[in-house]
């Protein structure tokens, strides 16, 4: 004998109970089964809803009441829908509306009176929940019937029998096994359908145990009946890694213990009703959770002896969320016998369950998770049972949290391995996720954490990624600034997603984009296809808006990629940052404004443990600002930096010459992208300030940019201009100046360079003539060429060159910081 047991889902539609149908004959072939139905999907819910508002004396319980009527008349007719409809289907169909209806009558007479009484109490309820079930099944055995299957229907509340605990009741498994018994020992159908969830209590009172108290009801008659399986037939295929509605990762555990299974259904996992597992386990009956949906799919299998197979030692990750915390605390608690009874015994009392509890070993506080729904009676009546102590003072009132989750990972293997809740709690602590208590339970079978209702999909999804796709470490862009740069930098994304989550098991995802105008975002990574049209068809853009959407997602290993040249955005870096958003900018502005604010960054870039992250500032996709932090990390001191750092200004000087204008050249090198669209910004040379002022800074000296030297070669004209276009009419104006000083480089067989130089704690940059010889003369196109002097190379500099502008390098410069964020 086996025992099968389908869900809401599963009968929730005559489509699906079609599918059910398919597997009972199936079954039934090979020996007698015992089917157990839940109510039609979701009528539970709308029966309590009705009921909720007839109590209020809201009339709009008719409509809930309508939409039960209608929807059980829909299953009808498509389970009777039938193109070769003879007259005994039509009798049988008949046959089955009115008994529909007489029940459904019934139901209505019920919710009139709750209406008239203004009253629905727990004993009320039950006789309302029993409808749900009660029409589930009569309406699937008559469908069986009609089919000519072999079944009988068999009304669990003759056979089930309770305490008077309504909505909850206790099983009696003396009266309950034997009456189960005796009915299958003198029953021969191969089909015994049965309602689930319903039970009677002794004195013949409607009861029922719990709500999802289907998969109980299937349990109970399994172990009486000493079946050889249970089978959970639902709308999953099995029990997942982790809730697979939050988790898209999430994958069926073919094999778990029965304990795991008590704790993940426990600590959360629906797809099983926490008291099911205790019946079978008794009688080592296995339970086998399968998809109606997907009979094909393996599921998973509970029973006692698993096989070990060297997978990880944590089974899977739940969640159980409306949970309140609450804390007593005080002096007087130290050292006094008999708080904790006191506390427990109140709640006990009141009937208040208690999902997790965690003491201080000082003694000095007790904390305890119940149901957001029991806080403010549990406070209540705390308080009043400690008002002596509180009055006092040698306790606290007690103190209630809510809106927080308990996650719990869960494990029967967990105990032998070490490391699992430092892993736990660093991938937490990684991703920002705030821990407001810890408890683990002495089998070690489960490490919980209580934590924001708000992170729980993060922390799901963080956990999952350490436990079981340790392999890929999802990363999620926030990217401002598409221009030239951020273009380049999305296509390198689109072409190296795949190579990197191959070679580097990295799942780099761009979550939201931002121009000037418009953004976008999407927590499962923007379609790179055609990002360009949802970009123009995004929200109108706003900084605060891009970052609320950022905070707000709340995604692992988020990262912030600022490719702006603007004050604006680099003023938002700190607020990404205390979210432990990491930030990448190719922006100077930050690094190389007020110190304060860098000294800022980088102080909040260690506390909330979040990258920050501006390669690009500084020669591009060179590795520059990398290398002198390894140097200076490994304690090597810098004493002397001498640099080309202008691209820009480079491809000027070596095109510039006397066959050639000063005002081409500036114009060709605006043309080809190689300046800011306002050239002055790279010839005032405050570019190529900023730059070494950030090196000095890396460095480890504290120095502002009005510390430097600058020896500006344009005109005053030229500086004082209004506009580019003035700009650059006095270039023209001027290039008789612009080729005396390229005269004068070549008369003494020199080159221009505009020259970075940091020695011994001061910076400056000019214009300066470079002999033949020295290792910039040579110096090509737009290329950055940077010596490191320092304690470990005093005479041979060590030497980084190589082109220093245009968007693809700086595209890959960034590309390389968001790789090293996620190689972390
Ligand atoms: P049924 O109506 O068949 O009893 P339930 O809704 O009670 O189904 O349980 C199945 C649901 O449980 C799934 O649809 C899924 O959303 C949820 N669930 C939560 N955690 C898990 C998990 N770890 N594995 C599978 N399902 C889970
Ligand atoms: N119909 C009941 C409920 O929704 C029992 C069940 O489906 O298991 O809670
Ligand atoms: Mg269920």
């Amino acid at each position: 004998m086996k025992v099968l047991k389908f869900g809401g889902t599963s009968v929730g539609s005559a489509e699906n109970i079609n599918k059910v149908i398919s597997i009972l004959e199936q079954q039934s072939k090979n020996s007698n089964i015992a089917v157990v139905v839940s109510a039609v999907g979701g009528i539970t819910d709308k029966l309590l809803e009705a009921a909720n508002l007839a109590c209020d004396k809201n009339k709009d319980y008719i409509d809930k009441y309508n939409a039960i009527w209608s929807k059980h008349n829909s299953v009808i007719e498509g389970l009777f829908l039938n193109p070769n409809k003879d007259k005994t289907i039509q009798k049988s169909q008949d046959e089955l509306q009115d008994l529909i209806s007489i029940k459904l009558n019934e139901l209505r007479n019920l919710l009139d009176g709750i209406y008239l009484i203004n009253e629905l109490s727990p004993k009320t309820k039950d006789k309302l929940l029993s409808f749900g079930e009660g029409l589930s099944s009569t309406i699937i055995y008559h469908t069986l019937k009609s089919r000519n299957l072999d079944a009988t229907l068999k009304n669990s509340q003759e056979l089930i029998i309770t305490d008077l605990n309504f909505n909850n009741a206790a099983v009696n498994f003396d009266i309950t096994d034997s009456n189960i018994q005796s009915f299958f020992k003198s029953n021969s159908n191969s089909i015994v359908l049965l309602p689930g969830f319903v039970s009677k209590s002794v004195s013949g009172e409607i009861t029922t145990l719990g709500r999802g108290g289907s998969d109980y009801t299937a349990a109970i008659i399994a172990a009486a009946l000493d079946a050889s399986e249970l089978q959970i037939w639902t709308d999953v295929s099995g029990m997942f890694t982790t809730n697979p509605k939050l988790v898209k990762q999430a994958a069926p555990i073919i094999e778990l213990s029965y304990q795991e299974a008590v704790e993940l259904s426990h600590f959360g996992a629906k797809v099983l009703y926490p008291p099911t597992v205790m019946p079978v386990l008794k009688k080592r009956i296995p339970i086998v959770i399968k998809n109606t949906m997907d009979p094909e799919a393996v599921g998973t299998t509970i029973t006692e002896d698993i096989k070990p197979n060297g997978s990880s030692p944590v089974k899977g990750i739940s969640n159980i969320d409306n949970i309140a915390l609450l804390t007593l605390q005080g002096n007087g608690m130290v050292g006094v016998p008999g708080f904790s009874k006191r506390l427990f015994e109140t709640l006990a009392q009141e009937k208040i369950n208690i999902i997790l509890i965690t003491q201080s070993s000082s003694e000095h506080s007790i904390c305890f998770g119940i149901s957001d729904s029991d806080a403010q009676r549990a406070k209540e009546v705390i308080d009043i049972v400690f008002e002596y102590e509180i009055a006092l003072q040698k306790i606290d009132p007690i103190v209630v949290e809510t809106d927080l989750s308990i996650i719990a990972v869960i494990g029967d293997k967990m105990k032998s391995h070490q490391g699992i809740s430092g892993k736990m709690f660093s991938t937490l602590g990684r991703n920002n996720v705030n821990i407001r208590a810890i408890a683990q339970g002495a089998s070690e079978r489960n490490i919980s954490a209580v934590i924001h209702k708000n992170d729980v999909k993060k922390a799901l999804n963080s956990l999952h990624e350490q436990f079981f796709e340790i392999k890929t470490k999802q990363i999620n862009l926030f990217i401002t600034g598409v221009g030239n740069v951020g273009e380049r930098l999305i296509e390198q994304i689109k072409q190296q997603k795949a190579y990197v989550k191959e070679n580097f098991k990295i799942n780099l995802r761009i979550a939201g984009l931002s121009n000037s105008r418009h953004m976008i975002v999407n927590d499962e990574g923007i379609n790179l296809k055609d990002w360009k049209e949802q970009l123009e068809n995004g929200e109108k853009a706003s900084l605060e808006g891009f970052f609320e959407h950022a905070k707000n997602l709340n995604l692992r290993n988020s990262v912030f990629v600022d490719i702006t040249a603007n004050e604006a955005v680099s003023k938002i870096y700190g607020e990404y940052l205390k979210q432990s958003i990491s930030v990448v900018a190719c922006n100077k502005i930050a690094c190389s404004g007020n110190i304060e604010y860098y000294n800022e960054l980088k102080s909040l870039s260690r506390k909330y443990n979040a990258s920050f992250l501006f390669e690009t500032n500084v020669g591009a996709g060179l590795p520059v600002i990398d290398t002198l932090s390894h140097l200076i990390t490994s304690g090597d001191k810098v004493n002397t930096i001498q640099a080309v750092l202008s691209g820009s200004l480079n491809f000027i000087f070596n095109n510039f010459n006397s066959e050639t204008t000063f005002y081409d050249v500036v114009k060709q090198a605006q043309e080809e992208g190689y300046t800011e669209p306002d050239p002055r910004i790279d010839l005032s040379g405050i570019d190529v300030a900023r730059k070494v002022l950030i090196l000095a800074r890396e460095s480890g000296h504290s120095i502002e940019l009005s510390d430097l030297e600058s020896d500006n070669f344009l005109t005053d004209d030229a500086m004082n201009a209004e506009t580019v276009d003035d700009f650059f009419n006095t270039l023209k104006t001027d290039e008789a100046y612009y080729q005396g000083l390229y005269k004068s480089a070549q008369e003494k067989n020199c080159q221009l360079k505009f020259v970075a130089e940091f020695n011994n704690g001061e910076a400056k940059v000019g214009l300066k003539e470079i002999p033949e010889g020295h290792p910039f003369y040579n110096l090509k196109g737009k290329d950055n060429i940077v010596m490191f002097y320092t304690q470990r190379y005093p005479e041979q500099p060590m030497i980084i060159k190589g082109a220093g502008a245009g968007a693809d390098v700086t595209a890959s410069g960034l590309f390389a910081d968001i790789i090293r964020i996620a190689n972390n």
